[in-house]
């Protein structure tokens, strides 16, 4: 999962009395769960038991995220930075990671939100590989493309009547199945939302070559 004996001996133990900060990030979503340290005895444990272990200054011993809550931190992969004296480390939560129970130790940065369409984005394409019964993905997937387009037409025009009304939550809403309809649209057409923000990515920097002027 990243590094082998020698990155190992290689790391910066001596910087800080062998202890390395070891930053945990969620392996699903890259969100920041919680920082940590990591002596080389964590180190070896967790790599061995493939449930992140760190050496708890308070405690003064190997901690073991969850061995008393049950939310261990499943390891998937560890790397160091460019010169070796800080951990980072991505892992599968069992349960929230921070002890006041919230998903991560650190507050909601407004991106996570954003982070989660391309977690969606995955998603729909399972499900067109799939096509599990039952599933409504599956179901806009058997209708094809042009059936979908449609629905994407009737979600734009109820997100556009929602908009001039006064309900914050009606306009989410309907822009949120916009959002999916999109999403789902796209991938009919062998594409992902990727690929439309590959887009706005390119116009940035660029404002007389996009696509607002022409629609001004
Ligand atoms: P756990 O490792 O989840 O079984 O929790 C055991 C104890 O470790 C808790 O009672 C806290 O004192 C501490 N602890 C758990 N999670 C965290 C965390 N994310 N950051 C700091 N301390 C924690
Ligand atoms: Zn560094
Ligand atoms: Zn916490
Ligand atoms: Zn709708």
């Amino acid at each position: 999962s990243g590094l082998d004996a020698a990155q190992i001996d290689a790391l910066a133990w001596d910087k800080q009395d062998g202890l390395l900060p070891a930053v945990i990030q969620d392996a699903a979503d890259l969100r920041v769960l919680m920082l940590g340290y990591m002596d080389r005895a964590a180190l070896d444990a967790t790599l061995a038991s493939g449930h992140v272990t760190f050496y708890s200054r308070s405690k003064q011993r190997l901690w073991t995220k969850g061995e008393s809550s049950g939310h261990f931190l499943d390891l998937v992969s560890i790397e160091t930075d460019c010169d070796r004296d800080t951990l980072l480390v991505r892992a599968v939560p069992h349960g929230p990671t921070c002890h006041l129970g919230r998903v991560s130790c650190f507050p909601k940065a407004p991106g996570d939100e954003l982070a989660f369409l391309g977690e969606l984005d995955e998603l729909i394409a399972r499900r067109e590989r799939e096509r599990p019964e039952g599933s409504y993905t599956t179901h806009l997937f058997a209708k094809g493309a042009a059936a979908i387009a449609k629905k994407v037409g009737e979600e734009a025009v109820e997100t556009a009547l929602a908009a001039v009304g006064e309900d914050d939550a009606a306009l989410c809403a309907e822009a949120a199945d916009l959002l999916f309809h999109l999403q789902v649209l796209l991938r009919a057409r062998g594409l992902s939302l990727a690929d439309a923000v590959a887009v706005l990515r390119q116009r940035h920097g660029q404002p007389h070559r996009g696509a607002r002027r022409r629609e001004d």
